[in-house]
């Protein structure tokens, strides 16, 4: 297959927030679309700008399944231009060489796999080896417990494995996704996620790698008794202690918030499809750092529950927003209502608007709640 012969599209890598997230959804949108791309100033106000390892991974995965033409990336590079060809199904195998986060590498890879082969029905595997637990990333937990059941939603059927558990600075994590080609239905309902209804359940989960299992203990304790002081039912929260394996250490202290679907959104919703869309899951994850007591992990923990619970009638709290705007956009767009807008959601609605025939807008429907819609 020759390479794209569509025009190539210029992106300021600077723009809006300016970071890695650009480089990223470009790469994902320029092979979705055949869009040749040439990205300047990557990273440009970052202490360390330019191409990291985990981007500079993205751009090799990518090229690899695309077999695209790639021109000037290398390790601190600030430019590079990226032509794909078509997006091959297959079982890929990638290492970032670092602790740098296995799932930003496959949040670059999952929407063009998504969209390969669907005709021949072929499964694709991708197994990643870094960091699993990174922080100012979604850890594998996040993605498993919070990103994957959205996709569902979507009718995107996707699975991760963590086979090990990898945090910085050594890493050495691995994760496997196996991703179901996606095939949109015309009579497909557009995804309704705006009515927050009863709270259902609290899990918290704390695990350690190499550490004290004392330490999942003590979190534990102390987020539940956090959130028992700020009159959250106790019969709702249950807790769980894991042993993660994998080299070196590193601790994690996460909240799965399970809410019922308001009705409207439950009647247009459950009726059509078989997956599980009369429930949302908020994640909310944190991980142990050596000058943090597991306690004072667990206050925080709880802390960003209680804001969740109390501040917003909203059902995505930060992240799942700017996550879940590119999955959207390519399942046919929908509404969902946010607790904020970042810059990250912003700068992620402007890139996709450059590459789709898409409109994405945010109105603040009360002051505890932003109404995101994206219009085909
Ligand atoms: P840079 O180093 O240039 O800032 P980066 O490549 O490290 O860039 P960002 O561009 O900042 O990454 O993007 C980070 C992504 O990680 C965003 O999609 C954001 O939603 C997600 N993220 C950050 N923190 C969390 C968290 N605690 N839970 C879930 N997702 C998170």
């Amino acid at each position: 297959m020759p390479a794209s012969t569509h025009k190539t599209l210029k992106i300021d890598g600077s723009t809006g927030e300016g970071g890695g997230q650009i480089i990223r959804t470009a790469l994902s949108l320029s092979m979705l679309t055949g869009t040749p791309i040439e990205i300047t100033n990557i990273r440009a106000g970052r202490a360390k700008p330019g191409l990291m390892r985990q981007h500079l991974m993205c751009v090799q995965a990518s090229q690899q399944i695309s077999n695209a033409v790639v021109t000037g990336a290398h390790l601190g590079s600030m430019v590079f231009t990226f032509t794909p060809s078509t997006v091959q199904a297959g079982d890929y195998t990638f290492d970032i060489g670092s602790a740098g986060s296995t799932s930003l590498v496959l949040q670059t890879l999952l929407p063009a796999l998504l969209f390969a082969n669907t005709d021949a029905n072929q499964k694709s595997t991708i197994t990643i080896t870094g960091g699993t637990h990174n922080p100012l990333a979604p850890t594998t937990d996040f993605l498993q417990h919070a990103f994957v059941p959205l996709l569902a939603k979507l009718g995107m059927q996707v699975d991760i494995e963590c086979l090990q558990a990898g945090f910085a600075p050594i890493g050495g994590g691995v994760i496997k996704t196996t991703i179901a080609p996606f095939m949109r239905r015309a009579s497909a309902p557009r995804l309704d996620l705006t009515e927050r209804g009863k709270l259902n359940r609290i899990e918290l989960v704390a695990s350690v790698l190499n550490l004290e299992y004392d330490i999942c203990k003590r979190e534990l304790a102390s987020a539940k008794a956090a959130l028992i002081e700020a009159g959250i039912d106790e019969a709702l929260t249950t807790t769980r202690g894991n042993k993660l394996c994998g080299i070196g250490e590193g601790n994690t202290c996460y909240a799965i918030i399970t809410h019922q679907l308001g009705d409207q959104n439950e009647a247009k919703t459950t009726a059509k499809t078989s997956t599980n869309t009369n429930t949302h899951q908020e994640v909310f994850s944190l991980l142990g750092e050596k000058r943090s007591s597991a306690e004072n992990i667990g206050k925080r923990l709880a802390g960003h529950i209680r804001r969740y619970l109390y501040d917003t009638d909203a059902l995505l709290d930060e992240y799942l927003t700017d996550q879940l705007l590119l999955p959207l956009a390519l399942s046919g767009g929908g509404t969902f209502s946010a607790r904020v807008i970042s810059e990250h959601s912003k700068t992620q609605a402007w890139l996709i608007e450059q590459f789709l025939p898409v409109a994405i807008t945010f109105d603040a429907i009360e002051d505890k709640q932003i109404l995101v819609k994206i219009t085909c």
